[in-house]
């Protein structure tokens, strides 16, 4: 059946004023003012009042549940897709961590596989932290030509808990998300946790000096760990990069600070994304008692740092909401996501004017309305 989306405030990311919208099964089919279907079955929301935006992508999220640094059982569990559906993310990107050894890229590929069935949009990282690269089939390259969800490969640097790869270790890697991207037509990326080690991004700014062509399947996240890392991000931006601030995790100011600090600095928002670090293991020592408990990292981030970047930071939202829609899009190379526009796919997220989530629409499916899911995941009954 048809539906249309009515009078809706809307943000392709670009302010285009009271605007419905058609949609076909999964697709955006008509945008424009005063839509009239006659003849046919058609569903209509008004949204009068309120903001309609592109549905929220969030790249860097450990769906299968991040690895645990405190033995077996601090393992974390995988994300259910209400969790998702909640923070306005309809499309995710799923990848191993440093639990490379105990959760395998095959149940990351099925939980991507059962995420896209249960509704929403998912694709994965292949490979973990470390060297030797893993992968499905017999190499990064073939993993990504193959297999219709991996886009691009995991690694990491700068970190104690790194394979410390040597500059000709991580060019090799990029080679093969570059030949297989073209390949398969996915572009590729490395995308590159960043430890808190002083080398930083030091060896990415030198590939990207030394071969500028390579800059844009080079992907660098949690880069405001510490400032001396979020000065080499700034001049990774600077040369053409995209840079991924994670709104989770270690952060020497809030998320939302930094990009304003890096807007300052001359970086467009079109240059930077939000990432949420989700489902990653948090330990939590009590400075009181000195109790440890654990938890996973929350998903929520992206949405509520991109709301202060609008209320605390005065940012217009058609800027800040980029870092979570089309930027992320841009740095995957998605080109069905991350705008409403004609032919990509209907995801929407829907919000009052002082910026609460309210609906949810994932590939023209409505997930959350009046601010609660509606669509769960198929063990998710009893919640
Ligand atoms: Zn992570």
């Amino acid at each position: 059946m048809l539906k249309l989306i009515r009078n809706g405030l809307v943000y392709s990311p670009d302010k285009l004023g009271k605007k419905d919208i058609l949609i076909a099964e999964e697709k955006i089919v008509k945008i424009g003012e005063n839509l009239s279907i006659s003849g046919l079955e058609v569903s209509e929301f008004d949204f009068d009042g309120k903001i309609v935006t592109p549905g929220f992508i969030d790249q860097h999220v450990h769906i299968t549940g991040g690895g645990g640094q405190a033995g077996y059982s601090s393992m974390v569990p995988e994300v259910q897709m209400s969790e998702l559906i909640a923070c306005g993310t309809t499309t995710v990107v799923g990848m191993l961590g440093t639990d490379g050894f105990v959760k395998e890229l095959t149940t990351l590929y099925a939980k991507c596989k059962a995420l896209d069935m249960d509704g929403i949009t998912a694709y994965m990282h292949t490979s973990y932290y470390g060297l030797p690269e893993k992968t499905i089939l017999s190499s990064v390259a073939n993993d990504l030509i193959f297999i219709d969800k991996v886009i691009g490969c995991k690694l990491a640097i700068s970190d104690d808990r790194s394979s410390f790869p040597s500059e000709i270790e991580i060019l090799r890697l990029i080679n093969q998300v570059r030949l297989g991207g073209f390949t398969s037509n996915k572009t590729g990326i490395l995308h590159v946790h960043v430890g808190a080690l002083e080398s930083g991004i030091e060896v990415l700014l030198e590939i990207a000096r030394k071969y500028p062509t390579l800059i844009q399947h080079i992907s660098p996240t949690h880069v405001i760990r510490t400032k001396a890392l979020f000065e080499q991000a700034i001049r990774f931006a600077k040369l053409g990069g995209m840079i991924d601030v994670s709104t989770g995790g270690t952060q020497y100011d809030e998320p939302y600070k930094c990009v304003l600090e890096a807007i300052n600095q001359g970086i467009s928002v079109d240059s930077m994304t939000f990432s949420s670090d989700g489902r990653g293991g948090v330990k939590r020592t009590d400075p009181k008692t000195g109790e440890v408990t654990y938890r996973p990292a929350p998903l929520h981030r992206n949405f509520s740092e991109t709301v202060r970047l609008v209320k605390e930071g005065g940012l217009p939202l058609e800027e800040a909401i980029r870092l979570i829609t089309s930027s992320p899009a841009k740095n995957l190379k998605i080109n069905n996501k991350g705008f409403i526009r004609e032919g990509f796919d209907a995801d929407f997220c829907v919000m009052d004017q002082d910026l609460n989530l309210t609906e949810v629409f994932s590939r023209g499916t409505l997930m959350m309305e009046g601010q609660q899911v509606i669509r769960k995941g198929k063990y998710e009954t009893s919640m």
